[in-house]
């Protein structure tokens, strides 16, 4: 309930440590397919632990120790021999935020972006820096605003006084 974002992968532990929640984890033995070439794979090459920072628990940093393999890619027609599996839901390539977290910082760059913005993530355990927040809001996509097919008598007229 508190991290349905975990059900796909297998929870080892969850233990305090340096002021955080650390939730233990790791992938589960599925087959994934290599991102360039969508060619399945099982055969590991190794493994490597991802730290990805989640939103609060109980008033409290949560980070999960999350580790990942990276498996080969047996297609020849491509470069690329080695990949590394995401998780949907929770990891993101490069990020070290879990989308859950991202989605509320991204709510709090939107709101309050920049300076108070960073004030206001840290009073959520999230420390996050400004230009972080800015990077954030730049990646939101503006609302797309409907555009009127038909204008009505009393639209041009408004339109109108207001010249
Ligand atoms: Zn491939």
């Amino acid at each position: 309930m508190l991290f349905p974002y975990l059900d796909t992968v297998l929870v080892d532990a969850v233990v305090p440590a340096d002021g955080a929640v650390h939730v233990v984890a790791r992938t589960r033995n599925v087959v994934m397919s290599c991102p360039d070439c969508a060619t399945p794979s099982e055969r590991i090459h190794s493994t490597y632990k991802r730290h990805l920072a989640d939103g609060p628990v109980g008033g409290q940093a949560a980070r999960i120790d999350l580790s990942v393999r990276r498996l080969y890619c047996e297609n020849a027609g491509y470069p690329r021999r080695v990949f590394a599996e995401q998780v949907d839901g929770l990891t993101v390539r490069y990020s070290r935020r879990t989308p859950a977290l991202l989605r509320v910082l991204e709510a709090v760059a939107v709101a309050l972006a920049s300076r108070s913005g960073a004030r206001f993530a840290k009073a959520l355990n999230s420390v996050v820096s400004r230009m972080t927040l800015l990077r954030l809001v730049m990646a939101v996509p503006a609302p797309v605003r409907a555009v009127p097919k038909v204008l009505g008598v009393d639209d041009f007229a408004t339109r109108r006084r207001q010249h």
